[in-house]
């Protein structure tokens, strides 16, 4: 029996049943699964899942308080769907199963909070979220941070903003929307036109990548669109159950976007990457925009793929690093690139990709899922960890940002000495004169 009444699926997002038809209940994903593997408990694994939502689909089990945890639990790392012989597209079935517990008094209030006034009321505004950024960029370089962490206030408050905060990255010393013009024009001549959305999180505190991108783009002779009116993909608010809130910031960038002309959408973050490929999807039945999302999708190409077949690595400097390399979830599983990473990496000059094993075993990340779930996300990066250190590397390569804060977190408190960078910021140095080579 439920153990506490709320309601069945409702409204336009729902799973859908063909996709909960498709899983045939072999339990191939299984072993793939991080949650799985924390708890070896059926109901923690994508079948499992998979069975919880059906049921619910089914009007034979409402959603209860375990429904609304065990959709939480899950990392959305899509792991399962790599590993799923039938192909079944689990990601979409816990992204609608999300937006119906979103309203749910079960959910905890830490998250609504989160989604309801970070994902909605910041992250789209860019000129609050840079306010917000100068705020806490001053916050964390004042001397205020170690005083805060030094006196343990923070924790007697709350864990969970004590956790959030010391997982916050370094807000960057500039923001890259500020630093560029809209256009930016190789010195060479011009072989593609190519637009570049800064991110929301990515221009505040991974700026330095993006400025590492656009270099690296203009070495491959790449003119670049870098709108400033552009907001947040959405990638962030879809994956956590806000896919109406997801979609109308779909479309500002599609109105903002297809008014210019270029041949590709160029992004160095995988999450942002996957769910920009997936306008075409989410809007699928809008009749006004399901053609210009599908246009919009079928141009994005993540950095990497954007190099394997493009990019210029003539007149590269000779740089002597073990290096190993970390697949995002939302690169390798939700985008499926994997190989073209690995190969642009292969041809740096003095570059020693060595492999990692479980290489494309979730961190941990997955979004707010540190936040929100910190200890299980610990045990997960833990994991991460083991492997990382096996390597003996000294540069971590990883192309997400979130995958990039975890493992940067993870080589402090797990005690490793490694420098955790985009793969975007190695290649840029190797396009740099010799004696002012990273590192040093
Ligand atoms: S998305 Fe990841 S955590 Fe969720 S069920 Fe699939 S493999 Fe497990
Ligand atoms: S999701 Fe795929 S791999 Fe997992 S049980 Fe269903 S059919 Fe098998």
């Amino acid at each position: 029996m439920p153990e506490n009444k709320s309601s069945f699926f409702s409204d336009v997002d729902i799973p859908n049943d063909e996709v909960i038809a498709s899983c045939i209940h072999c339990g191939s994903c299984l072993p793939s699964c991080p949650t799985y593997n924390l708890t070896f408990d059926e109901k923690s694994s994508p079948r499992g899942r998979i069975r919880l939502i059906k049921a619910v689909a089914q009007n034979e089990l409402e959603i209860t308080q375990t429904f609304v945890d065990e959709m939480n639990f899950c990392l959305d790392c899509q792991a399962c769907e790599t590993a799923c012989p039938a192909g079944v597209k689990y990601g979409s079935l816990v992204e609608a199963a999300r937006v119906q517990i979103e309203s749910s008094e079960l959910t905890p209030a830490f998250r609504r909070l989160i989604k309801k006034f970070f994902f909605r009321q910041v992250l789209p505004f860019y000129s609050r979220l840079k306010t917000f950024a100068r705020i806490l960029r001053l916050y964390q370089r004042s001397g205020l941070q170690r005083f805060i962490q030094w006196t343990n206030i923070l924790q007697l408050i709350s864990k969970k903003i004590s956790r959030a905060e010391s997982l916050s990255p370094k807000i960057s010393t500039f923001f890259s929307d500020e630093i560029f013009p809209e256009r930016i024009s190789p010195s060479g001549k011009i072989k593609f036109r190519v637009l570049f959305p800064s991110g929301c999180l990515m221009n505040v505190m991974f700026a330095e990548i993006n400025k590492d991108t656009i270099e690296v783009l203009l070495k491959s002779g790449c003119e670049i669109l870098f709108p400033k009116e552009q907001t947040c993909c959405g990638s962030l608010q879809a994956h956590n159950g806000d896919l109406e809130f997801a979609r109308e910031l779909a479309k500002r960038n599609i109105e903002l976007f297809l008014k210019l002309e270029y041949d590709f959408i160029i992004s160095n973050s995988a999450g942002c990457g996957a769910f920009m490929k997936e306008y075409g999807h989410v809007l699928e039945n809008d009749p006004k925009y399901s053609q210009p999302a599908k246009i919009f999708s079928s141009k994005v190409l993540d950095v990497m793929e954007f190099l394997y077949q493009h990019g210029d690595f003539s007149n590269l400097t000779e740089i002597r690093i073990d290096a190993t390399y970390h697949e995002a979830c939302h690169l390798v599983h939700t985008q499926k690139v994997t190989d073209q990473p690995k190969e642009v990496l292969k041809r740096l000059p003095g570059l020693n990709l060595i492999p990692l094993d479980e290489a494309t075993w979730c961190c941990g990340s997955a979004g707010i899922y540190n936040i929100v779930n910190y200890d299980d996300s610990m045990k997960i990066l833990e994991r991460k960890m083991h492997h990382l250190r096996t390597t003996n590397a000294e540069i971590i390569l990883t192309g997400n940002p979130g995958c990039i804060g975890q493992i940067k977190y993870g080589c402090e408190s797990f005690g490793m000495n490694a420098e955790v960078l985009h793969p975007i910021t190695l290649i840029n140095q190797y396009y740099q004169e010799p004696g002012n080579l990273f590192p040093k």
